[in-house]
């Protein structure tokens, strides 16, 4: 399928490009979701969330490297940016968020891309100054 390329005013209009996708996946999935810091990866992460039903707060995971929450279907949030390298235990590690049944959304997925199934979308996101995004769907 061709690229969606979007662009986005704020961040309201990058969570609802999140809860559109949403609407089209199924448990098991595995989103990618890939730009610098501050690009509004977690924000797009939360909009999806949102729409598949997650009401408490969705925020960037610290001192793991994933949450999981509580939706209609299970959702992971993944965010692989302290992992410089994939060691032997963490695919271990990744398997606690990638089940069968949940819908997943990994950040810096780069390091992991190798070892993941299931990749229903890339998603990237990268500044165009201000409050603008460019938001590509693949
Ligand atoms: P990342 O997870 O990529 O580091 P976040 O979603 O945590 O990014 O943060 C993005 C920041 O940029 C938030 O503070 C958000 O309010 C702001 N922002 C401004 N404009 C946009 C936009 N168009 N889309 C997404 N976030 C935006
Ligand atoms: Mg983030």
């Amino acid at each position: 399928m061709a690229p969606e390329v979007h662009e986005t005013a704020g961040p309201e209009d990058t969570a609802a490009l999140g809860a559109a996708l949403a609407r089209d996946l199924r448990p098991g999935d595995v989103v990618l979701v890939v730009g610098e810091m501050g690009a509004g990866k977690t924000t797009f992460v939360r909009g999806a969330a949102r729409a598949l039903g997650v009401t408490g707060p969705v925020t960037s995971p610290t001192f793991t490297i994933g949450r999981r929450y509580t939706g209609t279907v299970p959702v992971s949030h993944l965010d692989l940016h302290r992992l410089a390298d994939l060691d032997a235990e963490d695919p271990a590690l990744l398997a606690d968020y990638l089940t069968p049944d949940a819908v997943a959304f990994v950040e810096w997925p780069e390091v992991a891309e190798p070892a993941l199934e299931r990749i229903a979308r890339r998603v990237t996101l990268a500044h165009l100054g201000g409050d603008r995004r460019r938001v590509v769907v693949e």
